[in-house]
């Protein structure tokens, strides 16, 4: 089941099952220091390419740090977006620029792709 997919500009994305993005989340503290805009109802947010390869080199390893840095370097854009799958929320209260770069990268929906 997918719970958090991190998506770049080009549609990649990296989907991650809730057990996995509970784990993602606690290593990296919510993604907190590469965060540069997010939802403050959800999960949803806009993290910066560089600050997410820097915590992700210093947080404990996750079983899918190896496929989220490629992403990260492979990204055509200085940011990566967060979407939260499961949150049924339509990001009433997140207002800043960032929301709207996220609505153009994540929609329409992404087709996540999984690796075997
Ligand atoms: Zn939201």
């Amino acid at each position: 089941m997918a719970d958090l997919s991190i998506v770049d500009d080009d549609g990649k994305a990296v989907t991650l099952d809730p057990v996995e993005a509970v784990g993602l989340l606690a290593l990296t503290d919510n993604f907190d220091s590469a965060t540069t805009s997010a939802c403050p109802d959800c999960r949803s947010r806009v993290i910066s390419v560089v600050a997410l390869a820097d915590l992700l080199e210093q947080a404990p390893p996750h079983a899918r740090t190896g496929e989220i840095l490629e992403l990260a370097d492979d990204a055509p854009t200085l940011h990566l977006y967060v979407l939260d799958h499961v949150a049924l929320c339509t990001h009433p209260r997140w207002r800043d620029p960032g929301h709207e770069e996220w609505v153009d990268a994540v929609a329409p929906p992404v087709v996540a792709r999984r690796r075997p």
